[in-house]
């Protein structure tokens, strides 16, 4: 277990601690309500799910539930944004039919450490790709490579198209039509370095086992995720969705 990952579980366990206290004063009733809902509150915000969503906050039970509030929110998703660090310009919302278009929308050209050429998408795809960021591909970086992540590269997002498949193309249409959806093709290191899935997914070092890290993680912030075990159209890829019904491949 290395020193981070040591202190990770403490500050975990101490988190639990915290929340169990909370859920118990909840239990209790309007008692337990008050206590969250005070402004001085002593549990802290990222175990408050009264509290909005901090991009940056430890990750608990509480984030996924403070997630989809943001998630639902323009207000709040944007203000996670930018409050994070995040640059993610505010454009009007682009209405192409009922299959294509994208609702709150934006220009994307910084997460919350790294960088990632501009791209149009939405709010909701941004927030999951900035959880990701900060809460799997840094620490994933550092853990195996011994550096940051200073660049996402990615090869789209908004694309009013069909969904393609192995066989050919669907009738159903794409994710990225709506934006919902963005590919992710390989990251820029700190130290110069840049990595991409089409030619480090199947090397032998440690970069693999970081795309590999990066890849998995993935599915906790998107609900579909998929990447080059699935198939030949995603082998220099990841095709990262958050509407859908929970698939990892
Ligand atoms: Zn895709």
């Amino acid at each position: 277990m290395t020193q981070n990952s040591g202190r990770r579980r403490y500050l975990y366990l101490a988190a639990s601690f915290v929340f169990r206290i909370a859920v118990v004063a909840i239990l209790l009733g309007g008692g337990g309500w008050a206590l969250l809902a005070h402004p001085k509150t002593p549990v802290p915000s990222h175990w408050n799910p009264l509290r909005d969503l901090s991009v940056k906050a430890p990750v608990t039970p509480v984030t996924k539930y403070q997630l989809n509030r943001a998630l639902a929110d323009e207000m709040q998703c944007r203000s996670a944004l930018s409050d994070a660090g995040a640059r993610f310009e505010a454009m009007d919302d682009l209405v192409v039919d009922q299959n294509c278009g994208i609702t709150v929308r934006g220009l994307l050209s910084q997460l919350v450490t790294s960088r990632i050429d501009a791209v149009e998408t939405s709010c909701k795809t941004t927030l999951r790709l900035a959880m990701w960021e900060h809460h799997v591909v840094q620490p994933a970086a550092r853990d195996f490579l011994g550096t940051g992540v200073e660049k996402l590269r990615h090869a789209g997002s908004y694309n009013c198209r069909r969904m393609r498949t192995a066989q050919g193309q669907s009738s159903r249409w794409s994710s990225h039509a709506t934006a919902d959806s963005i590919d992710i093709v390989g990251v820029e290191l700190a130290d110069g370095r840049a990595l991409s899935l089409l030619s480090d997914w199947s090397s032998a070092g440690p970069e693999a086992a970081f795309l590999r890290q990066i890849g998995q993680g993935a599915c906790d912030w998107f609900r579909v995720v998929l990447g080059p075990e699935y198939n030949r159209l995603h082998a220099d890829h990841f095709h990262l969705q958050g509407p859908g019904w929970g698939f990892c491949r």
